[in-house]
């Protein structure tokens, strides 16, 4: 591909070709910070974590009971056993007599010499006797050592997102803070004359601007610093302005808008006087123009100005390359697989990616169904949808065709 010029001549891109020529040229931010356990959700490690300890550090007790040796059980009938001590969770008990039992509680450490829980709903306490009756297995009920995590091993790699559990494993081999990388602070502005902010009175031939919201609660989702530099007029001076702000302040510069090859268009226009840009036509529904490039080192995306095609490329494009300058080793949403709950019988020679939803029929089975319009403008479709439908190019299809499926929850986190 040629390094900064449109051709409409040229073969068109394929997504994946797309996808692959960004994560290529993306890098993952090289500045981390220590921040406590507790304040690391969403963030991305910058180092494994290291488990110093065994977890659960002893054996206990999995349920609140009785312990003993289980050679003290008669194989039939009743036992009746002096109970010795009694041991709650925190504290350590003595070494267990033989023909005796300690009263035990829920992750309270087996003492030594003992071997088998009894559940109390098993045992009747009689004065200083406790009575175990029913069936028991030797080492009933005991959590071992280290049944979760062994001293000395790796329990998280570097690039893991960190989602609640995975705070919670952390805090259970004692560390209080963690490396994570720092947040990528991300430059937007949307571009267009046409273009008003919520709030402002209607005017005529203009519109108010969704993508810029779409935009920064994509963004924020991803868990983004986000330097919002407004609307842009179509003008090459203010848009040379604007992308100048952006690389002095941000890790990446996004756009909306702009990226065609109209008159109207500068977002080409003003990064050939400040960098270099490359415009594609991806072969893909909706979306096709995007841009990337660099200004002043700093990366860039331009995504399309139609708000369903901001959304698509986005989640197709530009959340794989944010992903990489995380540090995330997870760049790519996983893709389900679905079952078509329609038609569709014209080939078409770009990948659709359609809203759907997913619906259970009277016997069942999960269908995928799409919206009613497939227009790139008709941002209902979005909200309407759990996920998109990828489409293959070239393909036409009937009703049970098994397709790929990215949901939404998978590409929002
Ligand atoms: P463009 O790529 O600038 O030619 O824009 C393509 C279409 O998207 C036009 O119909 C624009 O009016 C519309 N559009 C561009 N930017 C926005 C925006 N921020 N919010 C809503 N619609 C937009
Ligand atoms: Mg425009």
């Amino acid at each position: 591909m040629n390094d900064c010029c449109y051709n409409p001549a040229e073969k068109m891109l394929t997504t994946d070709e797309a996808i692959e020529f960004l994560l290529k040229r993306a890098h993952v931010t090289t500045l981390t910070e220590t921040v406590s356990t507790l304040d690391a959700l969403d963030r991305v490690l910058a180092e494994p974590i290291k488990s110093t300890l065994n977890v659960p550090p002893l054996d206990n007790s999995a349920m609140d009971g009785y312990v003993t040796r289980f050679s003290d059980l008669n194989s039939d009938g009743e036992t009746t056993l002096t109970i010795s001590q009694r041991i709650a969770a925190g504290y350590v008990g003595d070494k267990l007599e033989a023909g005796t039992a300690a009263r035990i509680f829920t992750g309270a450490p087996v003492p030594e010499g003992a071997d088998t829980v009894i559940m109390q709903e098993q045992c009747q306490q009689q004065e200083d006797n406790v009575v175990i009756s029913g069936k028991v297995k030797k080492g009933d009920h005991i959590r071992r050592v280290g049944e979760d995590i062994i001293e000395g091993s790796k329990v998280m790699a570097i690039g893991q997102k960190l989602r609640p559990q995975d705070l919670g494993l952390i805090a259970s081999v004692g560390i209080a803070e963690v490396i994570v990388y720092q947040k990528i602070t991300v430059a937007i502005f949307s571009t267009g004359d046409e273009l008003l902010m919520p709030g402002e009175p209607v005017e005529p031939g203009k519109i108010y601007n969704s993508n810029r919201y779409t935009l920064t609660g994509l963004l924020q989702k991803l868990g983004c610093e986000v330097i919002d530099l407004g609307c842009i007029k179509d003008d090459l001076d203010a848009t040379v302005k604007a992308m100048k702000k952006a690389a002095e302040q941000a890790d990446l510069i996004m756009t909306t808008g702009g990226v065609s090859v109209g008159e109207e268009d500068y977002i080409k226009l003003a990064i050939d006087k400040l960098g270099h840009v490359e415009m594609w036509r991806v072969a893909m529904k909706p979306g096709k123009p995007v841009a990337f490039g660099e200004v002043d080192k700093t990366p860039f995306i331009g995504l399309p100005g139609n708000p369903v095609s901001v959304f698509v490329t986005f989640c197709l494009f530009a959340r794989g390359v944010i992903r990489t300058m995380q540090g995330c080793s997870e760049v790519l949403p996983r893709k389900m697989q679905v079952i078509a709950g329609f038609d569709w019988p014209r080939k078409g020679p770009r990948r659709e990616f359609v809203r759907g939803q997913l619906i259970v029929d009277e016997n069942g089975q999960q269908h995928a169904v799409t919206y009613s319009s497939h227009s790139s403008g008709v941002l209902t479709s979005t909200t309407w949808a759990q996920g998109l439908i990828e489409i293959p190019e070239n393909t036409s299809f009937e009703k049970g065709t098994v397709l790929n499926w990215l949901d939404f929850s998978e590409l929002f986190s």
